[in-house]
């Protein structure tokens, strides 16, 4: 039973190219679908998300934190009463526009792309992927996916204005996006910020002393898990913490969501498009641990001394992959020097859809070794 604010299939505004329904998968389970078996979701495994291999195998990458998201969302959606097919494509589809090495492989990218004129953004990157890169369909380029999805893939982060992108005038810019949207990037927000105090901890690189000294609210739950379970080693003490903080969010999200969709008295889905904000959020209260997480994850890990070689290196490498292919784009693959685009273009998707592997092993045959590169 869908809530009367959910988005309802039957009402899609449907695919670019239309197609004969599925005998027994609608149109969001169809696009869900659609992105698993996408090269693009496929080499996210491959992809750093804050930790390279350095330090530990069992650590997240993109894909394992794209599964983590999708978990988290489901629930939520659920609970909401909000169309969990939709929401499932959304989260599965919401990294695929990441170029490697995380944060700083982006940061590279766009860097060069600023040189040219342009710039680099990954949700506008995924767009581009679904739309025309992924070439899987003989009636089709792209994955030919329902508005609904690809409208979320732009706007579930942040809001595009449209003097400045009328490029994606179709995607009703001035209106808010569905809440299926709206809720993507706080469960981005709910599973990174509990992966990353996890992985930092297992990497030695914060410790339990650190977070419950940065993190009020992990050391409140953290004391409790010390009184409950006294006998316990630390690390399960840490587990049963991390549990609770993500359980906190994850609920406090649900109920802040359904007190402001009552309380604004939203009654359908253009009431949810026509809200002048979003609606799905955290209490404040809730916002403000989340914030203090965040900026504690900030200036202890994703900041911090010990990431810094690995940053550097990813900068390195993008950086001088971009310059080399624009000196002599000769030594990109033939089915990129045909295409009709300005180079730029044609080096950005070919570096952005790259995995950390792939590109370390470019990186190694045009640039020689590290270092002595120019
Ligand atoms: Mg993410």
């Amino acid at each position: 039973m869908l809530a009367p604010y959910a988005v309802r299939v039957e009402q899609s505004r449907g695919r670019r190219v239309p197609e004969p329904p599925h005998p027994y998968r609608d149109a969001f389970q169809r696009d869900r679908d659609r992105v698993i078996h996408s090269r693009a979701f496929r080499r996210l495994e491959a992809k750093t998300q804050v930790f390279t291999r350095r330090y530990s195998d069992h650590f997240r990458n993109r894909l394992t934190h794209t599964i983590e998201v999708a978990q988290i969302s489901r629930t939520i959606a659920a609970a909401l009463a909000l169309n969990v097919d939709l929401v499932e494509a959304l989260a599965l589809v919401h990294d695929i526009g990441h170029p490697p090495f995380g944060h700083a492989g982006e940061k590279a990218l766009d860097a060069a792309m600023k040189a040219e004129g342009e710039s680099f953004d990954h949700n506008l990157h995924a767009l581009h992927i679904v739309e025309h890169f992924e070439q899987r369909y003989a009636a089709f380029p792209g994955l030919n996916l329902t508005f609904e999805v690809r409208e979320g893939i732009v706007k579930h982060s942040r809001d595009y204005p449209r003097e400045q992108f009328p490029e994606l005038a179709e995607y009703l810019l001035d209106q808010r996006p569905p809440l299926e949207a709206q809720l993507i990037d706080l469960t981005d927000e709910i599973a990174y910020d509990t992966a990353d105090l996890d992985d930092g901890y297992e990497a030695r690189l914060l410790t339990l002393d650190e977070i419950c000294g940065g993190v009020p609210l992990f050391d409140r739950l953290y004391r409790g898990m010390d009184s409950r379970y006294p006998g316990a080693s630390p690390k399960l003490k840490f587990n049963e913490a991390l549990k609770r903080v993500m359980d906190h969010l994850v609920t406090d999200l649900i109920t802040a969501t359904r007190d402001r969709i009552a309380a604004a008295r939203i009654d359908s889905l253009d009431d949810v498009r026509a809200h002048p904000a979003r609606l799905a959020s955290f209490s404040p209260e809730v916002d403000a641990e989340r914030k203090q997480t965040k900026q504690f994850l900030y200036g202890n890990l994703y900041l911090s001394k010990a990431l810094e070689p690995e940053k550097r290196m990813a900068e390195e490498i993008v950086t001088q992959l971009f310059e080399h292919w624009m000196r002599r784009p000769s030594d990109l693959p033939r089915s990129y020097q045909n295409r009709k685009e300005p180079l730029a273009h044609v080096i950005r998707d070919y570096i952005a859809g790259m995995t950390d592997p792939f590109i370390l092993e470019q990186h190694a045959r045009f640039c020689g070794p590290r270092g002595a590169a120019g």
